[in-house]
């Protein structure tokens, strides 16, 4: 989130929400690339971060990617979707795998959160394909567009997984494919997997704000060898020959640099550190901000271990006295960002061509809850300072 902070926002004395956590062995390997001339598409830090992202994940292979996004569009592709398909994701979530279900020319459908954990509900999943679909040709159909359902896309959000053997338990008895978005996520378990090497095709980002950051990139991975080789024949414009340049089917160019795989290399060696940093600083939150009346802490599923990448609360407006946006403004004010969850994504306008179900929780969600700095490298003298100033401000 650096590159949205106001200018000066890093300068001494801010408190940002969060920001990259580097060291000297970022230096020490990008030096290296450009002290060697490897510094584009192909190197040897490339093969490596796969390796390791794929390993620390359970996956099989990894494939590097130049964003989150990237990375979303080349599992869907893969998935079958299709133009006029539709593909079924939480209303509550950052707007990259909505996007990405558009570059299809396929549509996305909106379903709720649940209440607890605020990730995509099975419950209101397996009802939409229940109650709103038929079944056609072997799959469903959504009887209200009349459009062929092809695949679920659960999304891991703020760094808590998705009940995932419900999802994938509801998508083999529909007949749909998976694709999960663990962009928010990586780090984090379900039932003692990490996500990320649960779906068959699951799709990571290192944006600067994630956990693990390249400055921006992505990776897809997968069990599946051919999977893997195709998305890596897809992401690099679908080229046919070492030698001549010849392509049967149009391409993308989705690569990671060398420099920027890296990076990722210096960055995943702590990734377990930066997990840990991140609960510690949950746990504090949760043990002091718990007790302020009006103030609901993000919660752990006893089958979960979440990194809680974006440490987050909901703000009851007649308990705490003040609303979420005030609040935000208030803590502002005192040099501390805090920032507000996505709009819904059926209230988008991006996306108001897309089926969407009644989705209470994510209305809800979007106006109560934001959240707080929880950079890895938060000092514990600024986190007592964000603690103070919310009890400031509640009544
Ligand atoms: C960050 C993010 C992505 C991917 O973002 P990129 O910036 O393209 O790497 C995808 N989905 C979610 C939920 C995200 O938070």
């Amino acid at each position: 989130m650096q590159s949205d902070l106001e200018p000066g926002a890093q300068t001494a004395g801010f408190i940002p929400l969060s920001v990259p956590n580097l060291s000297e062995t970022e230096w020490r390997y990008v030096r290296d690339c450009l002290d060697t001339n490897w510094i584009s598409s192909a190197g040897s830090y490339v093969t490596r971060f796969e390796e390791d992202v794929a390993k620390a994940v359970g996956a099989r292979f990894g494939v590097a990617m130049s964003s989150g996004t990237a990375a979303l569009h080349i599992a869907l592709k893969l998935a079958d979707v299709r133009p006029g398909d539709e593909v079924v994701l939480p209303s509550l979530t950052f707007i990259a795998p909505a996007n990405a279900v558009r570059y299809l020319d396929a549509f996305p459908v909106f379903v709720d959160v649940e209440p607890d954990c605020w990730q995509l509900s099975p419950d209101q999943l397996a009802g939409f394909l229940s109650t709103d679909c038929e079944s056609a040709d072997g799959g469903v159909r959504n009887r209200h567009t009349g459009r062929r359902v092809a695949a679920i896309l659960p999304v891991d959000l703020l760094g808590h997984p998705c009940d995932l053997d419900a999802i994938h338990e509801i998508a083999r008895r529909f007949g749909l494919s998976v694709v999960e978005d663990a962009a928010e996520s990586l780090g984090a378990q379900y039932r003692g997997a990490p996500v990320g090497g649960i779906s068959n095709l699951s799709a990571l980002s290192f944006n600067g704000n994630k956990i693990v950051t390249t400055g921006g990139g992505g990776m897809l991975t997968t069990a599946d060898r051919e999977l893997a080789d195709r998305a890596r024949y897809l992401s690099k414009q679908a080229k046919d020959d070492a030698l001549e340049s010849m392509h049967r089917e149009v391409g993308f160019n989705y690569r990671l640099t060398n420099v920027q795989a890296a990076i990722g290399c210096a960055q995943l060696e702590r990734l377990s550190e930066f997990v840990e940093r991140k609960r510690e600083i949950a746990r504090r939150y949760t043990e002091e901000l718990g007790l302020v009346p009006g103030i609901t802490p993000a919660r752990e599923a006893s089958w979960a271990r979440s990194t809680y990448w974006l440490y987050t609360v909901l703000v009851d407006p007649d308990e705490f006295g003040c609303t979420s946006r005030e609040l935000a403004e208030t803590l502002y004010t005192e040099g501390i960002q805090a920032r507000p969850l996505w709009q819904p994504l059926h209230l988008s306008p991006a996306h108001s061509q897309s089926f969407a179900c009644p989705c209470p929780v994510a209305n809800r969600l979007n106006r109560d809850a934001i959240s707080l700095p929880c950079s890895t490298g938060l000092e514990e003298g600024e986190q007592e300072q964000v603690i103070r100033a919310v009890r400031r401000a509640a009544r």
